[in-house]
């Protein structure tokens, strides 16, 4: 029998809602399981970059970004006196992908977002306040099946899947204020990795009136009263309004592999991470951009099901490294807390950091594997699918994909070939 549905996805939070509107915009009869009712009501998330905002821009979500961003003002490790010891050097590099490289937000308002995009989709079938059926029916149901219901994935439990841990396990207490007035008390603009020796902590001066800290516990530790522990920063219960302390474990896992027959894992089902480069949920969003296209060209436009293999092998080493990097960022808190001068060596800034597919090799040199730039929202004009964009008219493509000329976006190339996900395959000098 063939399937009603195209694909089922289980889990609407960041990831499955993502994949859900790119199904959606994609034109896959999509059926979506989310046991919830309303997006989980505390943050989690509170920083995304430019590629996620280019990937909401494309679903169309771009006015409502404007009211629900803030550009993040930067990254500081600082001493227990709040003195800075070390700036994380930014990569800025807007406007190359449009938008600006760090932005803060209240992932409850961008989760509504992502589901309020829905409505538009007949085809897409929200099942709320309902747990996924067995797997065997999600099979009898969908051609595909998405796995992104979230770190405690039963559906990665039905498929056997393992997580590995790749070296990351400590216990924080995260706790989320509301403040009643955004200028008092006076709060760091930027984003600051206490290395204070007593407490590690983070503090993130989040968007609209959402601050958030990140205390270091002890294993063992009884979580200690949060307004002692606010109180060096000026902060009283006067102040705001403690929306939660919670005590979570940071860890660093990933489940291996990645696909089961038609059943793929994705977000946290797939891969967690520490949160201090704010990228867990990035990489969900990630995932959903690079795997939707290849559900379509092979439902829709007949490609071999082989080109769904390559969503691990693309997405799994840039997972790995951005892992790393969060370890890395997490560690050094510890390390500037017993030595302030054991300050990182510069890296040579890498402008393309996240615009690379590291260890891919889509088949040549830069600029293939990076993402293709986009000047004055050039992916408004560009048709969905794969483009060439060229230096100037007098191109000829060597195959039937669509030219647009826009000479700011090739690197300079005489064109470029992107990727419906807006990844370049191909360059030709
Ligand atoms: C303190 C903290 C700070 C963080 N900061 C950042 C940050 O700044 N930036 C960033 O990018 N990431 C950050 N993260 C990580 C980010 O929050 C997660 O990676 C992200 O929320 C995962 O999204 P997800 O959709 O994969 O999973 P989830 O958000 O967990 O969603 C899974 C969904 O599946 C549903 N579900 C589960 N089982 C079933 C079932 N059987 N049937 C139906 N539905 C089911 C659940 O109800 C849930 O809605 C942070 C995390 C923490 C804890």
């Amino acid at each position: 029998m063939t399937p009603a549905y195209d694909v089922a996805i289980v889990g609407l939070g960041p990831t499955g809602a993502t994949f859900a509107n790119l199904c959606g915009m994609w034109g896959l009869r999509t059926i979506v399981y989310e046991q919830s009712v309303a997006p989980y009501p505390q943050p989690r998330a509170c920083h995304l970059d430019a590629e996620i905002a280019r990937v909401f821009q494309h679903l169309g979500f771009e006015d409502q970004l404007h009211d629900l961003l803030t550009v993040s003002a930067g990254m500081d490790y600082v001493d227990g006196a709040g003195q800075q010891i070390f700036t994380y050097e930014g990569f800025e590099r807007a406007p190359l992908l449009g938008w600006h490289e760090d932005y803060v937000f209240v992932q409850p308002e961008i989760d509504a977002m992502l589901r309020s995009g829905l409505q538009q989709y007949g085809h897409i079938d929200v099942h709320l306040g309902e747990q996924a059926p067995s797997l065997d029916e999600l099979c009898q149901t969908a051609r595909y099946v998405i796995a992104a219901d979230g770190a405690t994935s039963k559906v990665r439990e039905q498929v056997g899947v393992h997580l590995h841990d790749l070296g990351y396990d400590e216990r924080w207490l995260v706790v989320d204020l509301t403040i009643h007035d955004p200028v008092e008390p006076v709060l760091p603009s930027t984003i600051q990795q206490v290395c204070d020796r007593s407490r590690l902590a983070t503090f993130v001066p989040s968007h609209g009136r959402h601050r958030r800290w990140e205390f270091r516990l002890a294993d063992d530790e009884v979580v200690p009263d949060v307004w002692r522990l606010l109180a060096p920063w000026g902060v009283t219960s006067d102040h705001g309004v403690l929306e939660r302390a919670v005590g979570y474990r940071f860890h660093a896992l990933m489940a291996s592999p990645w696909r089961v027959g038609n059943v793929f894992l994705a977000g946290d089902a797939a891969h967690q991470m520490p949160p201090f480069m704010g990228q867990g949920m990035c990489s969900g969003i990630r995932d959903a951009a690079n795997l939707v296209w290849k559900l379509a060209a092979v439902i829709h436009d007949g490609n071999d099901d082989a080109l769904l293999d390559s969503y691990e092998s693309e997405r799994r080493p840039h997972v790995e490294a951005v892992t790393k990097l969060s370890i890395e960022a997490g560690s050094l808190l510890a390390q500037l807390a017993a030595d302030p001068t054991a300050v990182p060596v510069a890296d040579t800034p890498d402008p393309d950091r996240w615009s690379r597919l590291p260890g891919i090799d889509l088949g040549g040199d830069f600029p293939v594997g990076h993402q293709l730039p986009q000047p004055d929202r050039l992916d408004e004009g560009l048709p969905d699918g794969w483009v060439w964009i060229a230096t100037d008219e007098h191109f000829t493509a060597p195959d039937r994909h669509p030219i647009v000329v826009e000479p700011r976006a090739t690197y300079g190339c005489i064109a470029v070939l992107a990727r419906p996900d807006r990844y370049i395959a191909a360059a030709i000098r």
